[in-house]
C-alpha cells in the first residue's frame, strides 16, 4: 500500500518530534518513521533518567520527561507514527519522493525531513564468524513469538535489563535456560537480578558469570550448541536450540548515507536559511546535519525545525507568502492547536 503525505519525517528523536509541531503550526500534517519501537531517540534510549539543564525555560527535566512533554505538545497535530521500521530507500519520483521502509511500507511524500540523529539504532551483534547465517532463525537480537521457545534449550548473553527481563520471561517454559554474562556486575534492575538468582537457586535456570561465547555448532540455520569460556579458562559446551544476545544498541548512519545527498563528516550538508539538503524538498534537522558553527544540541535542532517548516510551507504552496504568526495572537494557529476560544 502506498501512503501519500505532505511531509515525511525520518527519525522520532526530539528534533523529529518538534518538526511535527512546527509543521503543524503551519497547517502541514506529517508522518513520522523511526527504526526504534518507541519515540525519543537518544533522550529515551541513551539517557531517559538523566537530567537535562539546557532546554530553554525548562530548568531541569529528564530525557524521558522531555520526550513526554514533546508528545503532549504535538498531540493536537495527530501525526501518523510508524515505529519499529527503518527508512531504507529515498528516491525522487516526479515532484515527490518515494520513501520505503524495512517493513515494506511505501510513502509518496511531497517533502522529507531527515531527523536521523546519529543514525538508526541497531543491536550490537555477537561477533562469531558465521553466526550471521543463523540470524532470525536461531540467533536472536530481539524476541518475537514467545511460543517458539518453549521446551527448547536457550542461551541468553548479556547483563542488562533486556537480558534479565527475557531470561525471567523465557525460563518457565524453556527446557533449559542459561544466562551468560561477562562479569558478575549486572546493569539490570536489582529486583530482576534477585528474581533470576532465585530461579537459579531453585534449579530452574543456570547462570555463568565472567563468560563469553567463543564458538557455536549448527546444522543449517539451526543452532545446536554454544561454547562458553570463562575468564579463568573453564569451558562449557551448552546445548542450545536458540541463542539471544542483548549487548545494547549502537547507532549506525545506515541508509541515510546512500541517498545521494551531499555530506560532510558523516552529516548532511544544509543551507542554514532553510535547512534544506542538496536536494530541494529534502530537509535535515538535528544531529544529522552539519554547517559552519553547528552545535549538536537539542535547542539547535528545535530552531532548525522551525526554519525548515517555513521553507517547506513555501515549497508546498508556491507563490503564497508565508507570514510569521505568533501562537499568542494568531486565531488560525490557535485553531490548529485546538485552543481557539469556542473551538
Ligand atoms: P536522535 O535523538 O539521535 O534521534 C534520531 C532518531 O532517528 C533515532 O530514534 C533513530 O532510530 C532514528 N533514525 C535514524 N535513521 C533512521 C532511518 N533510516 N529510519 C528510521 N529511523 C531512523 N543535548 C542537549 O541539548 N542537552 C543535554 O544535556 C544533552 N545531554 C546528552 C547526554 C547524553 C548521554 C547524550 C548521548 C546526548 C546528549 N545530548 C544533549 C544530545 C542530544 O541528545 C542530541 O542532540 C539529540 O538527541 C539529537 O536529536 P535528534 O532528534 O536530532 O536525533
Amino acid at each position: 500500500m502506498t501512503r501519500e503525505t505532505d511531509a515525511l519525517i525520518i527519525g522520532a528523536g526530539p528534533c523529529g518530534l518538534f518538526q511535527v509541531f512546527e509543521l503543524g503550526l503551519l497547517g502541514i500534517s506529517a508522518d513520522i518513521v523511526d527504526s526504534l519501537p518507541a519515540v525519543g531517540g537518544q533522550c529515551t534510549w541513551l539517557y531517559p533518567d538523566k537530567p537535562i539543564y539546557d532546554i530553554p525555560a525548562v530548568p531541569v527535566c529528564t530525557g524521558q520527561e522531555l520526550i513526554d512533554a514533546l508528545l503532549k505538545q504535538i498531540a493536537p497535530f495527530k501525526a501518523q507514527m510508524h515505529l519499529g521500521e527503518e527508512v531504507v530507500g529515498l528516491v525522487a519520483e516526479g515532484e515527490r519522493f518515494r520513501v520505503t521502509t524495512s517493513a515494506g511500507k511505501v510513502f509518496l511524500a511531497r517533502t522529507v525531513f531527515i531527523a536521523g540523529g546519529v543514525g538508526s539504532f541497531q543491536p550490537r551483534k555477537l561477533k562469531l564468524p558465521g553466526i550471521e547465517a543463523l540470524e532470525e532463525h536461531s540467533m536472536h537480537y530481539r524476541v518475537r513469538e514467545l511460543a517458539r521457545f518453549s521446551g527448547r534449550d536457550l542461551v541468553i548473553l548479556g547483563g542488562g535489563d533486556s537480558a534479565l527481563d527475557w531470561a525471567l520471561a523465557l525460563a518457565p517454559q524453556a527446557k533449559s535456560l542459561t544466562l551468560v554474562h561477562r562479569s558478575d556486575q549486572f546493569r539490570a534492575a536489582p529486583a530482576s537480578v534477585s528474581a533470576f538468582r532465585a530461579l537459579v537457586a531453585e534449579g530452574k535456570a543456570r547462570l555463568i558469570e565472567f563468560g563469553n561465547a567463543t564458538a557455536f555448532s549448527a546444522e543449517g540455520q539451526s543452532l545446536r550448541g554454544m561454547t562458553i569460556r570463562q575468564d579463568d579458562g573453564a569451558e562449557h559446551v551448552l546445548n542450545a536450540d536458540h541463542a539471544f544476545a542483548f549487548f545494547g544498541m549502537s547507532p549506525k548512519l545506515g541508509p541515510i548515507g546512500e541517498w545521494g545527498l551531499a555530506m560532510e563528516r558523516k552529516a548532511l550538508k544544509v543551507d542554514t536559511a532553510t535547512f534544506q539538503t542538496s536536494t530541494p524538498g529534502i530537509f535535515a534537522v538535528g544531529d544529522i546535519n552539519d554547517y559552519p558553527g553547528k552545535k549538536k544540541l537539542i535547542l539547535s535542532g528545535f530552531h532548525e525545525a522551525a526554519l525548515a517548516a517555513f521553507a517547506a510551507k513555501a515549497l508546498l504552496e508556491p507563490g503564497k507568502k508565508v507570514h510569521l504568526q505568533y501562537t499568542t495572537t494568531s486565531p488560525l494557529m490557535q485553531q490548529r492547536l485546538g485552543v481557539a476560544e469556542g473551538g
